[in-house]
């Protein structure tokens, strides 16, 4: 007998269409509420590492991630110095053979390709709808009130509805995302054949990522310092990601200078949220960023949101009680997305705070130690999954 025979899943991200899916997949009635009227996402890219596509694979849509995306069969990672010139290369590495290391992809693309496989799943999707309440009067089943004036009982509630999620709140109470101090400037180009691998250049308390996306695109993302509570008109955008890495060069420059009030550019003030266990309560779970919104610096936030769902529809089908599993289920994945928000902040503040004095010391550290940082990093996750890549 399954734990569950019906599910609702809020917010239609990249965790919530992967739990849709992964639940489906395993003969779960699933309801699907997406706030947004229509699925819209924020411009520019994403990239996804090995075990973020081992997720993919098990959703059944890893061949229509690869075929929108960028593979970098290697997983060469070039590190340069803000003018250009070659600090280390590192490899990342992969752990099946078939799944490369790591993948660039348009966000909208990869939403497309997952809602694809959702409606093959015939899973109930409703856009523009949200939860206006939640009874947990009976312990057998939930009660829900959505926005579109149904009410119906759901044996799960899983909240997937991102770093502002009204969900957590059933869940753990008032805990509002933590500001980082650091902004993110995204844009989007056209890719030169040439420029085939990720190129991180490594700035003076800034940091400016290439990453190809596409056969005939790529997008940069600098991080870079930014106060608490600033806002910035969306027009200023494209001038102020130029002014913001005005010193870079090499081959950030062309896109730097190509940047105008026409350019696709994104700015995001870093945020975090991890709230503590349980994840849970009663017959409401939160996952993804609701539970464990990281900074974006080790590239892992949707790697762990696609985790999440695969684990919890690999839980929920096997025999047992709901309560023990999404207990267990918690227990599992707290200890891995701390690691990842923890190691993801150390990067992101060691890079927002340096000088003159310290950056040939980086250089230099760089070359002795970061393809052994890379590797100890990805040691450190497969430990934390009890040995399971
Ligand atoms: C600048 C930046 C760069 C990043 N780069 C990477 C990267 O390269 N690789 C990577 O793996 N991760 C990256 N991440 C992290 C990644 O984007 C997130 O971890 C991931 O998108 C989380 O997915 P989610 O589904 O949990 O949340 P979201 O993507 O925020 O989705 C939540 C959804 O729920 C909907 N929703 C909200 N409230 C409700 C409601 N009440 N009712 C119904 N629907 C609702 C929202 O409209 C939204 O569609 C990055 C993050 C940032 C900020």
């Amino acid at each position: 007998m399954k734990q569950v025979e019906s599910v609702l899943v809020v917010g239609g991200g990249i965790a919530g269409c992967a739990t849709a899916i992964a639940l489906a997949q395993q003969g779960i009635g699933v309801t699907l509420v997406e706030k947004q009227e229509a699925w819209r996402f924020q411009s520019s890219g994403i990239f996804i590492y090995h075990n973020g596509l081992a997720a993919l694979e098990r959703l059944g849509v890893l061949d229509g991630i690869l075929d929108a995306g960028y593979s970098i069969a290697d997983g060469r990672n070039v590190y340069l110095d803000q003018a250009g010139a070659g600090i280390v290369d590192t490899f990342y590495p992969s752990r099946h053979a078939c799944i490369p290391p790591i993948v660039g992809i348009r966000r909208a693309a990869m939403h497309q390709v997952l809602a694809a496989r959702i409606r093959a799943l015939d899973v109930d999707v409703r856009l523009g709808t949200t939860v206006h309440h939640i009874d947990e009067g009976d312990s057998a089943a939930v009660t829900v009130a959505l926005s579109d004036g149904t009410q119906a009982r759901y044996g799960l509630v899983v909240g997937a509805d991102g770093i502002r999620s009204d969900l957590r709140g059933l869940v753990a109470g008032a805990l509002a995302p933590r500001y980082t101090g650091l902004g993110v400037w995204r844009s989007v180009h056209a890719r030169p054949a040439e420029l085939d691998a990720k190129i991180m250049m490594m700035g003076k308390g800034k940091r400016l990522g290439i990453m190809p996306i596409s056969d005939d695109s790529l997008y940069l993302f600098g991080t870079v310092a930014e106060p608490a509570g600033s806002w910035y008109p969306r027009e200023n955008w494209p001038r102020m990601m130029q002014e913001r890495f005005a010193e870079f060069g090499g081959p950030a420059r062309q896109f730097l200078e190509a940047l105008g009030d026409d350019s696709e550019v994104l700015y995001t003030a870093v945020e975090e949220v991890a709230a503590p266990l349980p994840w849970h309560k009663g017959r409401v779970l939160i996952i993804g960023d609701a539970a464990h919104a990281s900074t974006p610096f080790m590239g892992q936030g949707g790697a762990m949101a696609l985790e999440d769902a695969v684990l919890l529809a690999d839980m929920l089908a096997t025999p047992g009680e709901l309560d023990h599993t999404l207990q267990a289920f918690g227990q599992r994945r707290y200890p891995l997305c701390k690691f990842v928000q923890d190691a993801s902040r150390k990067v992101g503040e060691a890079g927002a705070s340096e000088d003159d004095a310290m950056l040939s010391a980086r250089n230099r550290g760089m070359r002795e130690s970061a393809q052994a940082q890379v590797n100890a990093f990805y040691q450190q996750m497969d430990a934390l999954r009890g040995g399971q890549p």
